[in-house]
């Protein structure tokens, strides 16, 4: 019988792409205000350069097309700080109602550890979890797939690991140590989210698939 259900945070209970937006927003305000420029336009140049190119040099190509100099590392402080504008997934707000009370909630979110409590602070959820575990807080090796912060999780609540369900969307990252810990595993594969088509092995894989929340319930009375 489950008795701790555990989530991953990004695109597991709110759409990732929501906070890169919000990011970008306040990057196309410091530029354009200071340069003169348009907002808008900066702000689609940056969309279309993130969906052309991915995010790794972004600001860059940016600074380049307009032919303007700024310290990037200013830009992506600017990206990480901003006040995210983000929401819980509808999915994710009720199974959240509906489990607190009945279940123990936790959540294991890797990222820049600053960037993710802001996240969490903007969500409100940690009126919900009796346990969030930012795995940058404790270095780079706690970090998804380390077994550091599950183990931490059951040293945590105590009981046995088949008592334990770990939602996550990744399964390069989610389900590998979890699994081995004898914990189980849901995978949510949702419409938006770079991992919904990612397909991998067994040991990736979570032991079962939903496509939204809403589904939980009644796997957790199988398990
Ligand atoms: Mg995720």
């Amino acid at each position: 019988m489950i008795k701790v259900v555990l989530f991953d945070l990004d695109d597991t209970l709110y759409n990732e792409r929501d906070f890169v937006y919000s990011g970008f927003m306040a990057v196309a305000k410091y530029i354009s205000e200071k340069h003169g420029l348009c907002i808008e336009e900066v702000y689609e140049k940056i969309l279309d350069i993130f969906y052309k190119k991915g995010r790794g040099r972004i600001f860059n190509i940016l600074c380049e097309m307009y032919s303007i100099e700024e310290d990037i590392h200013t830009l992506v402080g600017i990206y990480r700080e901003t006040k995210p504008s983000i929401e819980l997934y509808e999915d994710a707000r009720y199974i959240l109602d509906k489990l607190k009370g009945d279940y123990q909630l936790g959540i294991i979110t890797d990222g820049k550890n600053t960037v993710q409590w802001s996240k969490i602070k903007a969500l409100g959820i940690e009126r919900y979890m009796d346990k969030i575990i930012v795995t940058d807080d404790h270095g780079r090796d706690y970090w998804k797939p380390s077994e550091k912060p599950y183990q931490a999780m059951l040293e945590y609540f105590g009981g046995d690991p088949k008592e334990f369900v770990y939602i996550g969307d990744n399964p390069h990252k989610d389900f590998i140590s979890c699994k081995k810990l004898g914990m189980h595993t849901v995978r949510v594969i949702r419409e938006l989210g770079d991992h919904m088509q990612v397909c991998l092995g067994d040991q990736y894989e979570a032991d079962y698939n939903v496509n939204t929340l809403y589904e939980l319930e009644s796997i957790f009375n199988l398990l």
